[in-house]
């Protein structure tokens, strides 16, 4: 007898109705902090704003990944990710020597990271040291061997579009690249999202956000609108 109810006037909070989890197929912005063992902040979505991603699409992390599934928006939780579900244990054979020689006119320090091909592809690597004419070249990855300790906050939640889908990346805010939406893939070695210093033309920052996978800007990515 819907006639005996009385009518009140209550006022629907529609933040309570957004209550999409966060799932396959689903477009995730995230905020985050990222600090190691002791508590040092290495990465923060801070000031470039949250993080979007496609979920289940490989964009981040497994381990993090992992973290924000189910998670609604306004949700914040602490993901403890080790280095098997981040970026991979440090492998000594990542390590290789070159000659001085082999910078040609550039003068190498230690510190500096490059891309450069190798037999696992294109991969950025990082001056280790220098001692005499030998360079020792590292192609781990910064963050391999490390257990990532993420502090992170679901901004929003919602359903991706078809063409996110084929893609593989989430389109808002400035297309492929905008968001660090840059997607999954293989390194694509002057594609949109280069670390490269001084890299003209590209659609991105040269940051690239740790969660992200290393060379997660893949070859389909700035081509589309
Ligand atoms: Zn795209």
């Amino acid at each position: 007898m819907p006639d005996a109810l009385p009518r009140t006037g209550i006022a629907v909070d529609s933040t309570l109705l957004n209550t999409m989890r966060v799932a396959k197929e689903t477009v995730v912005a995230i905020e985050y902090t990222l600090k190691d063992d002791q508590g040092n902040i290495i990465d923060a979505s801070g000031e470039r704003g949250p993080m979007e991603y496609l979920h289940g699409a490989q964009n981040i992390i497994p381990g993090l990944e992992q973290g924000v599934e189910g998670l609604v928006a306004g949700d914040t939780k602490n993901v403890l990710v080790p280095p098997q579900l981040g970026y991979g244990e440090y492998s000594e054979k990542l390590l290789q020597l070159v000659p001085l020689t082999a910078f040609g006119a550039n003068t190498p320090q230690v510190g500096m990271r490059f891309h450069a091909e190798t037999n696992l592809g294109m991969r950025v690597l990082t001056i280790k040291k220098i001692e005499g004419e030998e360079v020792t070249l590292d192609g781990n990855h910064e963050l391999a061997g490390k257990t990532l300790h993420f502090d992170i906050k679901v901004v929003s939640v919602r359903a991706a579009e078809p063409t996110e889908l084929a893609h593989g990346h989430p389109h808002q805010s400035g297309g492929c690249c905008g968001g660090g939406g840059c997607g999954s893939g293989e390194a694509s070695g002057g594609g949109c999202c280069s670390t490269e210093e001084g890299s003209e033309g590209g659609c991105c920052s040269t940051e690239e956000p740790a969660a992200q996978k290393q060379g997660g800007c893949g070859s389909g990515g700035c081509g589309c609108s």
